[in-house]
């Protein structure tokens, strides 16, 4: 599971291979799980191998988990059953409920407005600053960083945007690239364009309202055929 090639776009080209390759071994149902939580581990596995030592980022910080967060539908499965597994069937709902109305609340406003709106994620434990499906947490997040949580906080007390915040691009690049390579590695069984994602808490909603994943895909070939 090694990227060994150089430039990007063989790089992307590797990693959809990989995805693809995967995803065949699988009954359909299990496919787009299986595809991004591969995706995941690729892109840990490479970051894994980044210089370590300045990313700020820790647990318990959390003023960037008030922006929008970019899924791809797999992704969105993939939290669906990380919850089904650790959630109890009463707190699950109340969370899936949460979810939805955060949703309607953020989902129609832009960038800037979800940044300055500081709602935080409704995934976030807002007492202890951590993430509550860190483990199936999506590319964009795994990516997101920052080499100086000051900025993040002032960027958060402002409330403009979090533009000014310095990052580790490399970091940023390949949780991108290997979204990429989700994309287009799910392409085909989502019949969607490869740059088709939607927004964490919407994606999430509309894989519960599914059920899974393949009931979403038949919905959707359906919704596309129309
Ligand atoms: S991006 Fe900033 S706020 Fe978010 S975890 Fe990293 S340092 Fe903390
Ligand atoms: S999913 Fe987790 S890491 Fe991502 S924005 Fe929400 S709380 Fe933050």
């Amino acid at each position: 599971m090694r990227v060994q090639a150089d430039d990007q776009k063989a790089q992307l080209d590797w990693l959809t291979r990989e995805l693809r390759t995967h995803m065949r071994k699988l009954p359909k149902r299990h496919q787009l799980v299986a595809a991004a939580r591969h995706a995941q581990a690729l892109f840990e596995i490479n970051a894994a191998r980044l210089p370590c030592g300045h990313i700020a980022c820790g647990a318990g910080c959390a003023s960037c988990c008030n922006a929008h967060v970019g899924v791809e539908m797999a992704e969105a499965f993939v939290i669906l059953e990380f919850l089904r597994e650790t959630r109890k069937d009463d707190a699950l709902a109340d969370l899936l409920a949460r979810t939805g109305d955060r949703a309607r609340e953020v989902g129609g406003l832009d960038p800037a407005a979800r940044w300055a709106a500081r709602v935080p994620c409704g995934f976030l434990d807002r007492d202890s600053g951590n993430c509550t499906i860190y483990e199936a947490r999506p590319l964009a997040c795994r990516g997101y960083n920052s080499t100086e949580r000051r900025a993040c906080d002032e960027a958060a007390a402002r409330g403009d945007s979090d533009a000014g915040i310095p990052a580790d691009g490399e970091r940023l690049g390949r949780s991108r690239l290997v979204r990429q390579a989700l994309a287009r590695a799910t392409a085909a069984v989502l019949a969607a364009e490869p740059d088709d994602h939607v927004k964490l808490h919407s994606a999430v909603t509309a894989a519960a309202n599914a059920g899974d994943a393949l009931s979403w895909q038949r919905d959707r070939r359906k919704r596309k055929a129309r």
